[in-house]
């Protein structure tokens, strides 16, 4: 009885809470606009919304105001949620959206428009304000405070600044960046829930499974891929937020709970491409912010964390078409409450509150600044097109060449972004080099030149003085505060060339179009005995993958050959005629324009050089059965990014089976497993006799493919799957040999000998954890050279750059036991892009990338760091597809 007079209290409590709690104190509302009570059911904040409620209300805004609201559909993630953008502003702003739009393209566009002419738009033209939620998906409260900004934007009778803001400006809302996530968020949550949301952090319902909601489908962390834009709901975002070229830009997160609220300005280090006035304007978002913050009696911070030096952030990728971008970030409820660790509860309406009032703020901040931020956002194209008509770099040309579908999808994903980009209809010369037709041509005199410098430019500095503080924490073993990857040079990335120019480039030119890549063709006689596929680009490697899938039977070579006087390389794909079905030249046709292939028909196989298709250095390609682990204690990231390169880059199917059931699974039927990166290892999951199942089924004929940390498992000496070995942090024996050693060991005693410290060094030595590993390093490009002769390195460039994460070295293979098919360079040729600690680059020179070894009757193949980390490292896509379908043509099992 007592429990129930409690629990009823508890109740009254809650719903005289509720009652009571404003998001706008004193504010009144239009009562024929409908809040998310009236469609929903739930006040605001009490449950968190669901993408079809989400979208329902904002439907339903717009019937019930339909000349303030327009809601647009911008694409559609991968489990087919859709994606929306709302737009708000006065009814004349809404009837006039069109020629709005148009104007920013002009403002945009100094060499169609001059000054005088963005004078004449400015003075009548609303500024655009894009507000930009949930892009992670766990990250909850964002997308309730969009429905509450929209509201207070249409229903709010009493707030000044409504009519400000909506005369003045136009606001954006993209409640829902990550569907997906979050909605797999809301369904876990909802399923742990019992009579009372609990706040307790150990609880089921505050600790969320594996895959958490952070990221979409295929476990992206979609925060990372604006300028990749590998998946569908950045495409679509990248293509809306440019129809609007707002001046503002917020991507609203979520930070961990015993934190308070974050805005701009942002943390040190700059990008140092980004505009000096950019900047300055941070602090008028910031400051209308605090004051609102200060009324409200709300904590919040700036300045000491989220940098926007990495230009793939939401909070960052606008500010290079000249918007204001940031992040904002509110401490997370996790769920309907949570314990902070001072025993204070906070309840997600406090969440979503916080979103709200900075939502408001910002676009009250755009209105107070209109004609300012406008005159910015053209300056800013104009000192683009001027430093790049007058700096040091004045185009980047990126010449016809080897992996030319590589070269084209660069070229069309710098269109998609903006960039002017040319291609020469002939040949001609720029800064002493020929260069053919089918080169393209990037003038930098252009709105876009700081995004261009960002992207191609081989190295991005760190600020010298940032530099000098991170050394300064490290001599301490203090965290360094590198937020992501210091290098992302989009040309290093893909191992494509790109040559900058210091002078204009001239020649015959057309503009190029935004596609990634380019149909190819089939050439060659009717009489065709066998058909050819180069390999070493992207395309053929999909040509392979279709082929297998439709059961075509193909070989490939493992060394160059020379027929009829084209020169193919190892890895080049051989179909007989004799061995498939009559309508092989039609399919393959289709399969060269559908995935960019070129295919050639021979009518002899007779080679003049190299080895002949029936060698025994021809292999058969079978069409392997490809494995991968899934669930902890695997990477999230690590393994949806590579499902994606395999299944939507290559159109491979992989089938993902939980780690825990590895162990005693019947991987008969596979050719190829893939462990991913893990958290923690696979060893305390599988058991050591989880590892002798897969040992097993290596030694009778399966490929073990382990990928950046993976390979710890594989090399540990009791699994021992691969010969290599994890290294600690190198220590000079110099510095060590003059610690003093311990007295005799007889007994154990309370004190232990006294020491003279003679200086900082040997100071440093003795304060030195033992064991230590490497510092870890954010992400920096080295290049690895690659052994052509091994089967593994068929068709790959001479040299790659590879993203180096995290502080793991590996011994190289001794080559008795495996072949180091792809090694890094010495120290002094390493570092291709990044900030890189001295003592790694020293001790990661000439240590491995990529190692075969055989096992039985298949192959171990370690990759030491991840090469699918966000999809993004395409240049690496043909060493690990060969793992996956070479490797399986090279093992022997029983067939
Ligand atoms: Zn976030």
């Amino acid at each position: 009885m007592r429990t129930i007079l409690i629990l009823l209290s508890l109740i009254v409590v809650t719903t005289a809470a509720a009652e009571t709690f404003e998001y706008w104190p004193g504010a009144r509302y239009d009562p024929s606009i409908p809040g998310v009570e009236d469609v929903l059911g739930y006040a605001s904040g009490d449950r968190i919304t669901w993408h079809r409620d989400t979208i329902r209300y904002f439907e339903t805004l717009q019937e019930a105001a339909p000349d303030r609201v327009r809601v647009a559909r911008y694409g559609q993630s991968w489990e087919g949620r859709e994606l929306i953008y709302v737009v708000i502003s006065s009814p004349a702003n809404i009837a006039r959206l069109d020629a709005i739009k148009a104007n920013m393209q002009a403002l945009r566009d100094p060499s169609a428009t001059s000054q005088d002419e963005a004078e004449r738009i400015i003075a009548d033209q609303p500024a655009i304000t894009w507000l930009s939620y949930g892009v992670h998906g766990n990250e909850i409260s964002s997308t309730d405070a969009a429905m509450m900004t929209a509201y207070h934007l249409l229903a709010a009778e009493n707030d000044p600044r409504v009519s400000d803001i909506l005369e003045n400006t136009v606001v954006v809302i993209d409640p829902m960046q990550n569907p997906d996530g979050r909605d797999r968020f809301i369904q876990r949550y909802e399923t742990a829930r019992g009579l009372l949301p609990d706040s307790d952090r150990i609880s089921a319902e505050q600790n969320e499974p594996w895959p958490s909601g952070r990221t979409n489908h295929y476990l992206f962390d979609m925060n990372r891929d604006w300028f990749m834009m590998t998946q569908p709901e950045t495409q679509g975002r990248v293509r809306a937020v440019q129809e609007f070229y707002p001046v503002a830009f917020v991507d609203a997160h979520e930070m961990g709970s015993n934190s308070t609220y974050y805005f701009a300005p942002e943390a040190i280090p700059y990008n140092p491409h980004l505009a000096a006035d950019q900047r300055a304007s941070l602090e008028l978002f910031g400051r209308t912010n605090a004051r609102w913050f200060d009324a409200f009696g709300i904590d919040y911070f700036t300045r000491e964390v989220y940098d926007a030096f990495y230009p793939g952030y939401g909070a960052s990728w606008p500010s290079y078409f000249g918007s204001i971008a940031m992040t904002y970030e509110q401490s997370s409820s996790r769920g309907l409450v949570v314990r902070k660790y001072d025993g204070v509860e906070m309840a997600y309406r406090d969440t979503v509150r916080g979103h709200f009032v900075t939502s408001l703020g910002t676009a009250e901040t755009v209105a107070n600044n209109r004609q300012k931020f406008l005159e910015d956002f053209y300056a800013y194209q104009v000192s683009a097109i001027e430093e790049g008509r007058t700096g040091d770099v004045r185009a980047y040309v990126i010449p016809a060449q080897r992996d030319q579908a590589g070269a084209n999808k660069l070229a069309g994903l710098l269109v998609q972004q903006g960039v002017e980009v040319e291609r020469a209809t002939a040949a001609f010369r720029a800064c002493g080099r020929d260069y053919g037709a089918g080169s393209f041509v990037i003038s930098l005199a252009q709105p876009a030149k700081r995004l261009v410098r960002t992207l191609l430019d081989p190295d991005v500095p760190l600020d010298g003085e940032f530099v000098a503080e991170q050394e300064r924490r490290r001599s301490k073993k203090l965290e360094d505060q590198i937020y992501d990857v210091t290098a992302w040079s989009l040309p290093l990335m893909m191992n494509v060339r790109s040559d900058a120019c210091g002078r204009a480039v001239t020649g015959d030119f057309v503009a190029a179009g935004p596609e990634l890549f380019q149909p190819a063709s089939l050439r060659g006689p009717a009489d065709a005995t066998a058909f050819l596929v180069p390999w070493g680009e992207a395309p053929a490697i999909r040509l392979l993958a279709h082929a297998h899938r439709r059961g075509l039977a193909v070989k490939s070579t493992d060394k160059a050959f020379t027929h009829d006087g084209t020169r193919y390389p190892s890895g080049t794909l051989i179909f007989d005629a004799a061995d498939n079905p009559a309508e092989l030249r039609d399919t393959l046709a289709a399969l060269a324009e559908e995935t960019g292939a070129a295919v050639t028909a021979v009518s002899s196989t007779w080679v003049t050089d190299g080895p002949n298709f029936g060698s025994g250095n021809v292999v058969r390609m079978n069409a392997p059965r490809v494995a991968m682990a899934w669930d902890e204690p695997t990477s999230q990231y690590s393994a949806g990014n590579t499902r994606f390169v395999i299944e939507r880059q290559f159109d491979y199917p992989v089938t993902v089976i939980r780690s825990s059931q590895l162990g005693s699974a019947d991987l008969r039927r596979y050719q190829v497993l893939i462990l991913p990166e893990s958290y923690g290892g696979y060893l305390d999951t599988l058991g050591e006799s989880g590892a002798e199942n897969l040992g097993g089924w290596v030694e009778r004929g399966g490929v073990l493919i382990t990928v950046g940390n993976a390979t710890r498992f594989a090399a540990d000496p009791s699994v021992d799957l691969v010969s290599i070995r994890p290294e600690d942090a190198f220590v000079d024996e110099a510095v060590t040999e003059s610690i003093p050693e311990d007295g005799d060991e007889e007994e154990p005693k309370m004190t232990v000998p006294g020491t003279i410290i003679s200086g900082d060094d040997e100071y440093r030595t003795l304060t030195t954890p033992a064991e230590a590993s490497l510092d870890s390093v954010g992400g920096v490009l080295l290049r690895a050279r690659v052994d052509g002769d091994h089967w593994l390195g068929a068709g790959v460039s001479e040299t790659i750059n590879v993203l180096a994460r995290d502080s793991d070295v590996f011994t190289p293979a001794r080559l008795d036991a495996g072949v180091n098919v792809a090694r890094f360079e010495a120290a002094d040729e390493i570092l291709a892009s990044g900030y890189l600690w001295d003592e790694n680059r020293r001790q990661l020179a000439y240590k491995p990338f990529a190692v075969a070894e055989p096992r039985g009757d298949g192959y171990v193949v370690a990759f030491t760091q991840d090469p699918n980390v966000r999809a993004y490292l395409d240049g690496l896509n043909v060493i690990f597809m060969n793992a996956i379908f070479r490797g399986s043509a090279h093992a022997r099992p029983v067939r």
